[in-house]
């Protein structure tokens, strides 16, 4: 098929028209059960009545107006992300990368404005993924991002993730912050150990540094926590979040302390559409769901049944699936066959799932599945085991990828 789309992503020739709850109809009728949720976007899944009245009734009075003026829906939503996590300040933003981008100026800032203008550097993690400006390839130094696009952003420093010894030793008089994702996501579900990002808040105290998390995968419930952080006990200076602050509608975030956040005044930053009514408005109506008494524990327990289960298929598929990762309702699969293999037997099986780096994939469903979605999500994973595994006998697979 020709298409006038720059062609920078190998899309599977498959076209969705309607979605239900964690269930997508393609334009050809056939039903799949979505554990990808727009790469962890559909955070409630699609066609949500309270996410669907939230925009019909906003998107009847008022879209835009710019950062110019007071925006109601915007204070709103700041002041309930304020009240439920470590933060005092929150700029709204369209995407991930602009988040991220916005919280690395944050902390560059503070540090100038604390006299200390050298420590723009940052400690970052080999595997991470921070988005695709300029700044954030730089970030989440992966060559194949970074390569051809100029000389890459100065400032990042890539040490192991996880090796504390290799972050202290990184650590040197033009560091200011380290960036890191509690959980990488793009970079197959790799969780942080509690001890790890203990040691990083330990560091960042010690050396006036400020501790910067990447929450645009994690956050927002995924992790059966608010965000990933409150499951180390750990708490950011400044975090990113996007993805599921919007449940499909494009809104990013970076939230962060008084303190943290003093260089940003008037003038130092800003965004034509970040934080606009419609935005904030369905945002808010993400927030009503999420924060709803008893859904965290709905989304904790959602994500202790998949990951058993996953578990048990992992026993039954032992040349197939190589490990089990992940917190909450954000899991990995990690194969000793090739990730888009399965995840294209896994679309043979009508389920969607999320090739990740690692030969990981990745189990992102809506926060709001079922324990009969999640046996369904199963039967298929089982299915598609089933045929890589018959395909792997038969030769037509090369194994895993070295
Ligand atoms: C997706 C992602 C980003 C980038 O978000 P965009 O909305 O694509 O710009 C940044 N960080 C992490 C951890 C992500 O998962």
């Amino acid at each position: 098929m020709t298409s006038s789309l720059l062609p920078t992503y190998a899309r599977a020739d498959l076209a969705f028209e309607r979605g239900d709850g964690a269930w997508l109809t393609s334009t050809t009728g056939e039903r799949f059960l979505d554990f990808g949720g727009g790469i962890a976007v559909a955070s409630l899944g699609y066609n949500h009545p309270h996410l669907v009245a939230a925009l019909n009734e906003q998107g009847g009075k008022l879209w835009h107006t710019s950062n110019l003026f007071q925006i109601p829906q915007a204070e709103r939503l700041a002041a309930r992300l304020v009240e439920a996590s470590f933060a005092d300040y929150v700029f709204f933003t369209n995407s991930g990368a602009e988040a991220v981008e916005g919280a690395i100026k944050t902390a560059r800032k503070y540090q100038s404005v604390c006299g200390r203008p050298e420590k723009f550097h940052a400690v970052t993690f080999e595997g991470a993924f921070h988005g695709r400006t300029l700044a954030t390839i730089a970030a989440g130094g992966n060559p194949k991002y970074i390569d051809g696009f100029g000389p890459k952003v100065e400032g990042f420093d890539p040490v192991p993730f996880g090796d504390l010894a290799a972050v202290e030793a990184a650590i040197g008089p033009q560091t200011g912050m380290i960036l890191v994702e509690p959980i990488q996501g793009e970079g197959g579900i790799r969780v942080a150990s509690p001890e790890f990002l203990r040691g990083l808040r330990q560091l960042c105290d010690r050396h006036d540094l400020l501790l910067v998390f990447d929450e645009v995968q994690s956050g927002v419930g995924r992790t059966g926590k608010l965000f990933a952080y409150e499951l180390y006990g750990v708490a950011p200076d400044v975090m990113a979040i996007a993805k599921g602050i919007g449940g499909g509608f494009p809104l990013g975030a970076f939230l962060a302390t008084r303190e943290a956040g003093k260089g940003m005044t008037v003038g130092s930053h800003g965004t034509t559409y970040g934080g606009n009514p419609l935005a904030t408005s369905i945002g808010g109506a993400v927030l009503d769901v999420v924060l709803a008494p008893g859904f965290m524990d709905h989304v904790a327990l959602m994500g202790l049944k998949l990951k058993q289960s996953l578990a048990e298929l992992k026993d039954r598929y032992p040349a197939v699936i190589a490990e089990i990762r992940g917190e909450g309702l954000m899991r990995g699969i990690a194969l000793k066959v090739p990730v888009n293999e399965f995840a294209a037997a896994a679309r043979a099986e009508k389920l969607l799932v999320i090739p990740a780096g690692d030969n990981v994939a990745r189990l992102l469903p809506p926060l709001i599945v079922g324990e009969a979605e999640i046996s369904e999500a199963i039967a298929r994973l089982e299915a598609a085991c089933a045929r890589v595994e018959r395909e792997k006998e038969h030769g037509r697979l090369s194994g895993a990828p070295a």
